[in-house]
Parts: C-alpha cells; sequence; structure tokens
C-alpha cells in the first residue's frame, strides 16, 4: 500500500474512550487547544510517536536491511521501528533487529536521539538509535526487509538510505567509531 502524502497532520475526531465526537477546546490550566470528547470529557493529549534503531556492527561492517514496506520502500536502513506501548526504548532496539535482520544483538550504548516534525506521519516523531554488536542469530532479512546485508563503512549507500535519521546516525556513527 502506498502513503499519501498529506499536508497536514491528521487529526482525531472520535473519543477513544465512548466514541462521541471531539470538540477543540483549551482546558482550565493548559496552554493550547486539545481535542476533548464532547460527551465524556475526556481529553486526547497526541503524542509524538518514538522509534528504536540500532547501529549493528558484524563482520567488520554494519549492517542494513532494505525496506520492503512503505515509506521509503527500496531505501536502506539500519533496523528500526516504533516501540510497543509495554516495552522499553532498549527492548525496542533488540527487539526490531531481531525482526527486521535475524540477529541477536547486544546493546553498547545510546549513539544518539533525533526529533523531526512530520506532517505526513502525523506529527512529531523521535528515533533513538543504539550502538550493537551482534551476539548470536542468522542474517536474514524478515519482517519489513527485501534483503539485510552488512556494508563496509565506504560501502554505505549514502544517497539511498531511508531516513534523515538514517543518514544522521550512520554520520554520527561513523565519528563515534573513529575516536
Ligand atoms: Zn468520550
Amino acid at each position: 500500500m502506498l502513503l499519501k502524502m498529506v499536508q497536514k497532520i491528521p487529526e482525531p475526531k472520535f473519543c477513544i474512550l465512548c466514541g462521541a465526537a471531539l470538540h477543540e477546546g483549551t482546558p482550565p490550566n493548559d496552554h493550547r487547544p486539545r481535542h476533548i470528547c464532547s460527551a465524556c470529557g475526556f481529553i486526547h493529549y497526541r503524542q509524538p510517536k518514538i522509534a528504536a534503531g540500532v547501529v549493528v556492527e558484524h563482520d567488520g561492517g554494519v549492517v542494513l536491511i532494505r525496506r520492503s514496506v512503505e515509506p521509503r520502500r527500496g531505501f536502506w536502513s539500519f533496523p528500526c521501528g516504533f516501540m510497543e506501548i509495554d516495552e522499553t526504548l532498549e527492548e525496542a532496539a533488540v527487539r526490531e533487529t531481531r525482526e527486521e535482520c535475524g540477529l541477536r544483538v547486544e546493546l553498547q550504548g545510546h549513539l544518539a536521539t533525533y526529533s523531526y516534525v512530520q506532517s505526513w506521519h502525523g506529527g512529531s516523531i523521535v528515533v533513538a538509535v543504539y550502538r550493537g554488536r551482534s551476539a548470536g542469530g542468522m542474517l536474514q532479512a524478515g519482517d519489513d526487509a527485501m534483503e539485510a546485508r552488512v556494508v563496509r563503512p565506504d560501502e554505505i549507500p549514502w544517497p539511498d538510505l531511508a531516513f534523515k535519521s538514517t543518514h544522521a546516525a550512520l554520520t554520527d556513527w561513523l565519528q563515534a567509531r573513529a575516536h
């Protein structure tokens, strides 16, 4: 399925608790309008989406996967995906790595965190990236990937990277690695 580009950040219309219509209003002691349920009064605060990923060092290079889903199908990224509601950032990072490239990863610290405002994605997105080392498993393309491979630092396909955060994290990783 192709993701349609939307100009405006989508807004909720109905209450997630009771299904009634929402209206815009500024709650007491707040400073900006929120979506408030006209029936039960529940205030729908909207928060950024959080993703976690890992730059996995393996066989003298870094593990990249080629995305098999939109957005940015066919482009390259390190394993990365959205947190589930009941896990920590680290758990999400380890899980996404296993799901997307088959490797069991041992995290070796935080590399950097990036954030962007992307209207097509419904607002802000926060991407926390860890460094990691392969600790087992077998490298193979998994969920959301059509290919998984190890590339040497001088083989990183810069023009074909999937996201701004992919570019930023690999740049920061190369720098951190040099020190
Ligand atoms: Zn309601």
